[in-house]
């Protein structure tokens, strides 16, 4: 299966795809994961992309694009993949259609009070990246993750005038992009958050049947 997840910030993508990883064998592939990573390393890509990611601004296409082609090609030929945070341009999704076709996008549809509570009592562990939030997805045990025993700690992107200027960017740059698939007929499997409360599992475990009868999962 290749297939895009797609939403706004803090609909839910890493929390779906690090849940759904397993059961699909896929690889999932963050953008937002590699570019921190890169960041904390401080790396030649690091230091490239660190005054975007600090702003909630996009990094420039041409430099997410090969980031993107250098860890597709890591991707087993007998895997499929998942994306998380690409593409986020009509031009990103150009430079995806040269390289794979998609069967599929996960599309979640949030509304934006709720993603705005959640992004800021959001946690993620720093072992494993699984999300929780204080609010609403608490962990077991405070500041502790429940599946590695790993420490969570808080985005520096996830406050609150950052938030405004990603979720103005997704508005602009990244939402055409439903358009984009429909007109292209990329079949869409749709996930609505109603309350800030809904447990994932329900949710991923919908997205997951709905594969199935795609024959996808
Ligand atoms: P979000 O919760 O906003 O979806 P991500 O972890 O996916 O966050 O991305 C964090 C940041 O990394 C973005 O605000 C942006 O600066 C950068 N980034 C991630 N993916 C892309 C992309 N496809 N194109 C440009 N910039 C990106
Ligand atoms: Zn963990």
């Amino acid at each position: 299966m290749k297939a895009i997840i797609f939403g706004a910030p803090g609909a839910g993508k890493g929390t779906y795809s690090t849940r759904m990883q397993n059961q699909l064998g896929v690889d999932v592939i963050a953008m937002g994961d590699i570019f921190r990573e890169s960041v904390k390393q401080s790396t030649p890509l690091g230091k490239k992309v660190k005054s975007y990611v600090e702003k909630g601004a996009l990094v420039p296409d041409d430099v997410v694009g090969e980031v993107l082609k250098e860890r597709l090609a890591k991707v087993p030929k007998d895997k499929g993949f998942l994306l998380d945070g690409f593409p986020r341009t009509i031009e990103q999704a150009d430079t995806l259609e040269k390289i794979a076709k998609i069967d599929v996008i996960l599309q979640l549809d949030v509304p934006d009070e709720i993603i705005i509570q959640r992004l800021t009592s959001r946690r993620l562990c720093k072992n494993c990246g699984t999300v929780y939030n204080i609010r609403f997805l608490k962990p077991k045990k405070e500041g502790v993750c429940d599946k590695c025993g790993g420490e969570l700690y808080q985005r520096a992107d996830d406050n609150e005038e950052v938030i405004k200027n990603r979720l103005q960017v997704y508005k602009t740059q990244t939402e055409p992009l439903i358009a984009y698939y429909k007109k292209k007929k990329v079949p869409f499997i749709v996930s609505t958050t109603k309350s800030i409360d809904s447990p994932p599992e329900p949710m991923v475990e919908a997205m997951l049947s709905e594969l199935k009868k795609l024959k996808l999962a």
